[in-house]
């Protein structure tokens, strides 16, 4: 028996959760984001099964673009962060790939370069989230000299929410109103996220964005507002020690957790080496033959210990779920002061990868 630490992704409930989007913003295009390997869910398979139920794919760059292009995906590609240098630029061209424009020296950069192509850009606007972009009175004039260079193809607008997993936030109809004054006017626009693709119609323009949801996760703290998502990746890994503690004794390094009776204690192939969160607390559920035991003591690197209280009969080989339908990975977000979006990004190399 080989060590099993595996992520079995759901190729069906992907499809499933971006038709809810399509449902949700019937009339906008729809970009999958697909950055950081598909958020963990493996770039290419999940390119490969939404190929022809999106209108584009969203990266962050072109390490990850390429490999779509390669693949033979004729799709728009837009690159969410531009390209990083001017040495970047033709590749945007020969590969038909559209920069996300967010500061002035890639303006400057475009109209330096010697395009084959022209490029179709976004140009990015920051109505609020002060991260990247153009502030509202920067952007007319952005948008002026791009459309003067003959390397630029079209160009669209972008934005970014900063609060839209916050339903009805006061933050987000700010946003909303200062991206009006572009949106729809002049060209084509962008805000949406999973959680405006979800809550906010007046934010759907005529591009969404979904990326955490087409995986099934709740872009919202309450897991519960959205049941119409299905979570896709299901994350397992086998008991390899099962065995009786007394009372008293420690458990892990440090002994963070001391049996307060004589116990079940199963030790699990996974730990923060695949990726699983070294923070989780005792009590962070895990699933045994559909019970939910917890972690007991600090997760190990390539181990965590578990309270078999509640799953007795549990033996060696048995598998057990670290998220999935239950717990949903959003949940043992919660217990690790984290979000389910950085679950799923740190699986490492090492978690098998399975597509069913
Ligand atoms: N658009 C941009 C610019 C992003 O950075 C992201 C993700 O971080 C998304 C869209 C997708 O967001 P979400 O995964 O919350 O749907």
């Amino acid at each position: 028996m080989s060590r099993l630490a595996r992520a079995t992704v759901d190729l069906d409930a992907l499809r499933h959760n971006l038709s809810v989007a399509r449902c949700r913003a019937p009339r906008s295009n729809l970009m999958a984001v697909l950055k950081a390997d598909a958020y963990g869910h493996g770039l290419l398979p999940v390119a490969h099964e939404l190929a022809d139920a999106t209108d584009a794919f969203a990266v962050s760059c072109l390490e990850e673009a390429l490999p779509l292009r390669l693949a033979g995906l004729a799709h728009r590609i837009v690159l969410l962060e531009g390209f990083f240098d001017a040495g970047e630029i033709n590749t945007f061209a020969a590969r038909r790939l559209d920069a996300v424009i967010h500061q002035p020296w890639q303006i400057e950069a475009l109209a330096q370069a010697d395009i084959a192509a022209p490029i179709d850009c976004w140009l990015k606007v920051d109505t609020g989230m002060g991260r990247l972009g153009f502030l509202p009175e920067e952007a007319p004039a952005a948008l002026e000299r791009l459309r003067r260079l003959p390397g630029v193809g079209a160009v669209r607008w972008m934005t970014h929410l900063a609060s839209a997993d916050v339903p009805g936030s006061p933050e987000t109809a700010a946003q909303l109103q200062r991206f009006g004054a572009f949106a729809g006017a002049s060209a084509e626009a962008t805000a949406a996220n999973s959680a405006a693709t979800l809550h906010g119609r007046e934010a759907h323009a005529d591009w969404v964005r979904p990326g955490i949801m087409l995986y099934g996760a709740s872009p919202f703290e309450d897991a519960t507002i959205h049941p119409a998502l299905r979570p896709v990746m299901r994350l397992e890994a086998a008991l390899i020690s099962v065995k009786r503690l007394p009372a008293g004794h420690g458990v892990g390094y440090g002994a963070r957790f001391v049996c307060p009776e004589s116990m079940p204690v199963g030790v699990v192939s996974i730990g923060y080496g695949d990726g699983y969160p070294r923070q989780a607390p005792d009590g962070t559920p895990v699933l045994v033959h559909g019970q939910r035991c917890a972690v007991i003591g600090k997760v190990s690197m390539d181990m965590v210990c578990i309270d078999l209280r509640n799953a007795s009969n549990a033996r060696v080989g048995d598998v057990a779920t670290l998220w999935g339908e239950a717990p949903l990975a959003t949940e043992i977000a919660g217990h690790c002061g984290t979000i389910s979006y950085e679950l799923f990004c740190q699986l490492t190399p090492r978690v098998q990868r399975v597509y069913r």
